[in-house]
């Protein structure tokens, strides 16, 4: 194992400490907020500090996230069940979508089962695809995010027709704080440490990711999940939450196509 940085270790330290305080402030204004009437000014203010206290929260979770590919913690483990994994991450990203006439299209086989694993580090990996397939699409694109299983494997799929990748970039997409800086396209907001943390979260669940892209055509991120990690302990294990079945394709209803995705057999499988 490999020692822990002890600067990383005082960020992972000092942030996990300012999490009670931002949460308290930020429920105390929410208190306030449904106390009485207020008047516009105080609705504007208090609105303001809100807002400033959720940028701090993101901060903060960035910095845990930044600590937490630091550390060599071994991975706590649920029965997450894949539907669910995908239908949240759907429901919960429909919305900034829809701002843009971005569809979201959901192609998962109900029997894709299960895989054993950390559902809050998978929820955020599915997640983080889809967002960035939202924030590097062009307005009115589409997304389709693909399930399939066998006996051993889950793969996971999240396509984009969005801006693509270019070769030059590939080999170090998954570098904590690598971004693509492009003079011509639109600035799109990000630290650069998200699809590290997405690699961090499939390496200790020992599954694979890779990305297949075109400039202007597209991106199809991949991942590849054992259903039962080698090092997992089956007594460890508790029994999944199942949630109700949300409807199957995308907002437009339109075809869901098939996905080539197979791994590469080059290197890590970037
Ligand atoms: P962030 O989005 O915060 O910059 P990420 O680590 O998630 O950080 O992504 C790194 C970079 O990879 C992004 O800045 C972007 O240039 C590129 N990228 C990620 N996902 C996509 C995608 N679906 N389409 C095009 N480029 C992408």
């Amino acid at each position: 194992m490999k020692p822990r940085d002890p600067w990383i270790e005082l960020l992972r330290v000092v942030a996990h400490d300012l999490t009670a305080p931002i949460t308290a402030v930020k429920g105390y204004i929410e208190l306030f907020q449904q106390a009485g009437p207020m008047t516009e000014k105080q609705q504007r203010f208090s609105d303001r500090a809100l807002a400033s206290l959720e940028r701090q929260e993101e901060l903060v979770k960035l910095l845990l996230d930044i600590a937490w590919l630091d550390a060599n913690k071994p991975i706590e483990v649920d029965e997450c069940d894949v539907v669910n994994l995908i239908d949240n991450a759907a429901v919960m990203l429909e919305h900034v979508a829809g701002r843009r006439n971005i569809d979201i299209h959901v192609d998962v086989n109900d029997d894709v089962g299960t895989v054993l694993g950390d559902v809050q580090r998978l929820s955020q990996v599915v997640n983080n695809l889809v967002f960035n397939a939202v924030k590097y699409n062009r307005d009115g694109g589409s997304i389709w995010i693909r399930a399939r299983g066998d006996a051993d494997h889950v793969h996971i799929s999240v396509r984009d027709n969005g801006r693509g990748i270019a070769a030059e970039h590939l080999p170090y997409l998954f570098d904590p704080y690598f971004r693509i800086d492009s003079n011509n396209a639109a600035k799109v907001e990000g630290t650069g440490i998200g699809l590290a943390i997405v690699k961090g979260v499939v390496d200790k669940h020992q599954g694979r990711i890779w990305v297949e892209s075109a400039p202007n055509e597209g991106s199809t991120f991949n991942v590849l999940l054992p259903r039962r990690p080698l090092e997992v302990r089956k007594d460890t294990v508790r029994a999944p939450i199942k949630r109700k079945r949300r409807k199957q394709t995308g907002t437009n209803g339109a075809h869901v196509p098939e996905s080539n995705g197979q791994p590469p057999v080059n290197g890590d499988g970037v």
